[in-house]
């Protein structure tokens, strides 16, 4: 389905980005991987594709703090051909209450959960519209729609990056270019495992316990989302049957935000 498109998905290394390469990548997509981590477990990622999937997977190790490397990161994809479908995923968290947030943290946050986005999408615009197709796709959360107490810099970026894409869509739209982001409840990657064992620290409950309580309190399903759901979602916005799909936030969250 997604034979001779290169898909470049930011912060791929783990968790959600990886599950949309790999998912991106079954669908027949060249895949640049980017993001943090060990090079052997990045190399195995990459091998595994090449192997399951018939598909080039590369990777570029660009900071996604550094407007001038993700420009380059993007630059030198044209090598591959150009990138047809940017998946804005790279993100971190943190969470503390406004007082004790430290500005460090606001700046990080901020500059890669947000101004990636941008950054980003302002360097594939150019090549997308030359093609006169393309697809970009954010990874939001359903912290863009709605907030929680302690976290600030990740809700107001999550929230930009929402406001971000329909500016995007309106920009592109009948281009041929579609922008949407997609807004996932609670998935259990390293970023929520964090969360996990600081509840477990806390209560002084069990881990298993304590990512009971963390669903309990926000997920009415229960049970997290997994990175093959959204991988599959990301499958379904590339493709012809999204064609008209532009500007919209999309939630997987098992009723998270329906409260
Ligand atoms: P993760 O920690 O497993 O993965 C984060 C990825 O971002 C890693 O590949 C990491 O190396 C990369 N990264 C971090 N800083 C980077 C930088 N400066 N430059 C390049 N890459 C960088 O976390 P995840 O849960 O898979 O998160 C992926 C995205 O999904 C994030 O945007 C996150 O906000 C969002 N999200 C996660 C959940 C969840 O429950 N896990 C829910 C909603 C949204």
């Amino acid at each position: 389905m997604l034979k001779g498109k290169v898909a470049l998905v930011t912060g791929s290394t783990s968790g959600i980005g990886l599950g949309i390469a790999r998912s991106l990548a079954e669908a027949g997509a060249d895949i640049i991987l980017n993001g943090f981590g060990d090079a052997t477990e990045i190399d195995n990622a990459k091998r595994a594709m090449e192997s399951e999937f018939g598909v080039k997977a590369r990777y570029n190790g660009a900071d996604m703090t550094q407007p001038d490397a993700i420009a380059a990161m993007i630059s030198a994809a044209e090598e591959m051909g150009g990138v047809d479908i940017l998946v804005n995923n790279a993100g971190i968290q943190h969470t503390a209450p406004m007082e004790e947030f430290p500005p460090s943290k606001w700046d990080a946050i901020i500059a890669i959960n947000l101004s990636s986005v941008f950054h980003a999408a302002r360097a594939v615009l150019p090549p997308m519209r030359k093609k006169g197709w393309g697809r970009i796709i954010n990874t939001a959360s359903a912290h863009g729609l709605v907030a929680s107490p302690e976290k600030s810099a990740y809700v107001a970026a999550k929230h930009g990056v929402i406001g971000l894409t329909k500016v995007i869509a309106l920009e592109t739209a009948g281009s041929g270019i579609t922008c949407n982001a997609i807004c996932p409840g609670w998935v259990r990657t390293p970023l929520v495992e964090k969360q996990i064992e600081k509840i477990s620290e806390e209560e002084g409950i069990s881990i298993d316990e304590a990512a009971g309580r963390l669903l309990g309190a926000k997920q009415p399903s229960k049970a997290f989302a997994t990175p093959e759901q959204i991988g599959a979602f990301a499958v379904f916005l590339s493709g012809a049957a999204a064609d008209q799909i532009t500007g919209a936030s999309l939630p997987i969250d098992g009723g998270w935000t329906a409260q």
